[in-house]
């Protein structure tokens, strides 16, 4: 064996990394790592969606994530990418994404909260965003949280073989549209796998503007459609994370990552799944 030959990939045992397009193809090994990197998110997500009470701060939540995320064997995706400096992202009512948790953000009855968050085990992320009623909501805040969710599922149902980018797009749009709500176009979905964000950009409307592709299965999709009950614009706060809608509308999203398959699709990131085993109490 010649130098160069120890310094490249043994071609019997490297894995095969597929792409189209760009888009990288999962082998069955990746996607039931990716199965368990997604679930972890799936409880914890739910798991704070049964906790949370008016009174607590986002930085609780965001600590009661990070110690259930590594307790469960996964690093939080979130924390240190590029810079953010949490495991979940957290906004309230007109905060549309990356809000940063804070001790002196109390959630109150009546808040539309978003909760979002991703693990990373094994070499893989999952990625997911739930929106949560605190208590009794606005009705319009109800009807909102209602259509953020029916929109993603819109989308979910447009993900299968041959199926297209533009496909889950023109669903999520008609689905918003339908409610007489905008939808938040300065942020897409995504690619979701070795990297917390790959390639594709996964739109939530109509555009040529961004590239189109036909679906593939082994495809791994974050689907995260925003919805704003006002403008669909947004501005950043001077913390440089936290997105709020210039109008001061309400904001609420859901996210799911999602695996294209041979029929269809599988949502990786499904709450209603089995949960997780509890960790081992320490000092046993
Ligand atoms: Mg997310
Ligand atoms: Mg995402």
């Amino acid at each position: 064996m010649n130098f160069l030959s120890q310094l490249l990939p043994n071609r019997a045992t490297a894995p095969r990394r597929r792409k189209i397009r760009g888009v990288e193809i999962k082998s069955a090994a990746d996607i039931a790592t990716m199965r368990q990197a997604a679930r972890i998110v799936a409880t914890v997500l739910r798991e704070i969606s049964e906790l949370v009470k008016p009174g607590m701060s986002t930085l609780d939540l965001d600590a009661y994530a990070e110690e259930r995320i590594r307790g469960l064997g996964a690093t939080p995706s979130f924390k240190g990418y590029h810079g953010f400096p949490s495991s979940i992202c957290a906004c309230v009512n007109n905060q549309v994404v990356h809000g940063i948790p804070r001790q002196r953000q109390i959630i109150r009855r009546g808040d539309l909260l978003k909760v979002d968050t991703g693990a990373y085990f094994e070499g893989f992320h999952g990625d997911s965003c739930i929106t949560i009623a605190v208590g009794e909501v606005s009705a319009q805040a109800q009807r909102l949280m209602e259509a953020a969710e029916a929109a993603l599922y819109a989308g979910i149902g447009q993900v299968g073989p041959d199926k297209t980018l533009l496909d889950i797009a023109g669903a999520i749009e008609d689905c918003v549209t339908s409610y007489g709500f905008s939808i938040v176009e300065d942020f897409t979905g995504h690619g979701v796998g070795r990297n917390l964000h790959e390639p594709p950009s996964v739109f939530n409307f109509r555009t040529r503007q961004l590239p189109n592709l036909k679906l593939q299965p082994g495809m791994t999709l974050a689907i995260e459609p925003i919805l704003n009950a006002g403008s669909k614009h947004t501005r950043t706060l001077s913390d440089r994370w936290t997105v709020v809608t210039v109008d001061k509308s309400l904001s609420a999203q859901f996210e799911h990552t999602v695996l294209v398959t041979e029929t269809g699709y599988e949502i990786l990131s499904d709450r209603t799944l089995t949960p997780l085993p509890q960790p081992m109490p320490t000092g046993s």
